[in-house]
This record gives structure tokens, sequence and C-alpha cells, in this order.
């Protein structure tokens, strides 16, 4: 089946490739709402202000959202920037709420695209309405379920339709707090060309720190726009607080994008082909990194429990060989194999150090 969509530009909103939402992960307070959205829009550069109202959160007893009052606050903020709303629809009254609320834009959440059931009740309550939608990734990396999603709501009569490619949970430690599996993205652009995907960084970064390379990867694949998490005090925010980045950082975020165009030059651009690929191994050696150092460190907690010393000369030894063999048998040199061996046994040992230190340290406590 094919999908029937409008691009973002040709959405009536004004609105043009790439589309920049942000706001808080949930509203919290009115003042927060319009504090946020008003720092945010005198950046310059936020189309879209989003927040979440109703929140699915993992566990119970967290902040489950505030709430219909909440879509009040965001229209306050919307008189008073000029900017659209935008917010996460879950079921068919919250569909309802932001109808009669008049919201702008709404997007289906990736723990909703998960359930067939929750995806056509909110395409139920869609039909006969033409209100843009965004439909996220499932948690898991199921395409065929990402395009179902979208179907649905397409087939209850909605054309301006795009998705969001805000990553999959893993179990595994990695250190993004879902993997962008860029992967699923780039397949869900090759079936459906004409579908506008707008990138989360913050759901796949998790912390603040690595959402800059997110961004700019996500422009580098020519996504159409980027959803980034923002609050006026990131650090108290009542949901996602490592994410949520000040309006000031957001504006240095915005700053420091490189925003390429996808038309190829006709000529010399072998080396940026080139310089590409190398830039993704790259990226692909430093996740394995910090994954193999987040494991280290679970060893230092494991030799701490067990009284075992940080360095045993034998393992070491065989990791050596093992992998001076393997690296020579790869075309890699001598002195490379044993320099880098030697600075990542460094790092583990240093970061084993922290942990056995920091937990002695609490224990004392
Ligand atoms: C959100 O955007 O705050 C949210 C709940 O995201 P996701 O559906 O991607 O988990
Ligand atoms: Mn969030």
């Amino acid at each position: 089946m094919s999908l029937n969509t409008k691009k973002i530009s040709d959405w009536g909103l004004g609105l043009d490739k790439p589309m920049i939402i942000s706001g808080p992960c949930s509203a919290e307070t009115e003042e927060q709402v319009v504090t946020t959205a008003k720092e945010i829009a005198a950046l310059g550069k936020v189309n879209v202000l989003r927040a979440g109202i109703w929140k699915p959160r993992t566990r119970p007893n967290a902040f489950e959202g505030i709430g219909p009052v909440g879509l009040e606050w965001l229209n306050t903020a919307k008189k008073e920037t000029g900017m659209l709303t935008a917010t996460e629809v879950a079921t068919g009254a919250h569909v309802e709420e932001c109808l009669k609320a008049g919201i702008d834009i709404l997007w289906v959440g990736a723990r909703t695209t998960v359930n067939p059931f929750s995806v056509q009740e909110v395409a139920d309550a869609l039909k006969g309405v033409d209100i843009p939608v965004l439909v996220k990734n499932p948690i898991n990396p199921d395409l065929g379920l990402w395009i179902g999603g979208l179907e649905r709501i397409n087939q209850a009569g909605i054309t301006r339709l795009g998705a969001i490619h805000r990553g999959f949970s893993t179990f595994e430690k990695t250190p993004f707090r879902n993997l962008p599996k860029w992967s699923m993205a780039i397949e869900m652009k090759r079936k459906y060309p004409d579908l506008d995907i707008v990138c989360d960084p913050s759901h796949i970064a998790g912390n603040r720190d690595l959402i800059p390379y997110v961004c700019q990867k996500a422009l580098d694949l020519d996504m159409s726009g980027l959803m980034i998490e923002s609050h006026i005090t990131p650090s108290v925010a009542w949901s996602d607080a490592a994410q949520q980045v000040t309006p000031d950082a957001l504006g240095e975020l915005l700053d420091s994008l490189t925003f390429r165009s996808a038309s190829v030059p006709s000529a010399g651009n072998e080396l940026d082909k080139l310089r590409s690929e190398i830039d993704n191994l790259d990226d692909d050696i430093f996740q394995k990194m910090a994954s193999r150092m987040a494991i280290a460190e679970n060893i230092g907690s494991y030799k701490k429990d067990n009284s075992v010393t940080i360095l045993q000369v034998g393992r070491w030894e065989e990791i050596v060989n093992k992998r001076i063999a393997l690296g020579k048998a790869m075309g890699l040199g001598d002195e490379f194999l044993d320099a880098f061996l030697k600075l990542v046994h460094k790092e583990s040992i240093r970061r084993q150090n922290i942990v056995m230190n920091a937990e002695s340290e609490l224990a004392g406590k």
C-alpha cells in the first residue's frame, strides 16, 4: 500500500524544511510552558512548540502528565509567541481534547505506535478531521509496525502526515538511551521518498551531550526536521531531566548545525563521500568503545564485590596476544596495535577504578 501524504511545506502552515519543533517534554505549569515558549521563540528558529500533556511512563507513580489544562497553556503560549502547537495523543479521548482546544499538530508516541489497537483508536477519532499528524517509530525496530501506524492514520483521511525517528529501545548498555539504527529511517525514506521524517535527537540521545551529534547526523541524512526537548530549568524537569536543554543551549545548538543541500554537486564529490564513510566508521568505533567501557565498569563492580584486584596479568596477556594476532591478520600495523591496546586497557582500568572507589566511598557513608 502506498501512502498519500503531503510534504510539510504543503501543509499550509508556513512551514518549510527543516521544521524545528521544541519545548518541554511535559507541560508542568503555565509559567514553565509560557516562559520556555517565549525564550525559544526569541531564537527566531523554532516553528512549533511541543509539550506532553499525557505522559506514558515506564513505571507507575511517576508524573503522568498535567492533563487538558495544559492545552490551554499551549494556546496561551501560541498567542504570545505565534508558534504553532503540538502534543502527543494516545487515545480517542486525547484526540477529542486536542481538537476542541485547537492544537495545530498531533503526534502518536512510540509506545502507542507499537499497539495497533491504540493507533486504530486514534485513527478512528481522526476520521473526517484535517489536522497534521506525525507518527513516531515504535520502540522496537519493526519497520512494518511503523509503516502500519502511518497507514492507519492515512486511511482515516489524514494526508498532512509525517514520521518521527526517535530511536529504538535496547537492553544493551550503549551511549544512547534509544539506539538510532539509522538504517531504519533510511529504509523508510527509500520506501516512501515523499514522506517527511523528523528526527527526535532528545529521545535517541537521552542526555544533553550527545544531542548535537545526533542532530547533525539526522540533517546529513536529509531528515525534514528536528524535535528537541527544551525547558527553562532542565535539571528540575518532571520528566526526562537529563535530556532537556535550556533555551540558550538550544540557540547555541541550532547555530552550530550545518544545513546542507540534498542535491549532489556535479563534480569533486568523491572526497566528501570517502570522508563521510570514515566519519561513519569512526562514529561506530566510538559507540563500540563506549559500550566496551560500560561493561568494564560492570566488571569493576563484580571485582569489588568479590574482592578481586583490578589488574590480572594473565587475562591481559591473553587479550593482547589474541588481539594482536587478529589485528595483524586484518592488516593493522604492530606499532598501532600495541599502542591502541595499551590505551584501551588504560581507560578500562581508569573506569574500573572509579567504580571501585566510588562504591567504597558510598559504603563508608
Ligand atoms: C515524548 O516525546 O516526550 C515522548 C514520550 O516520546 P516517545 O514517544 O518517543 O517515547
Ligand atoms: Mn520526553
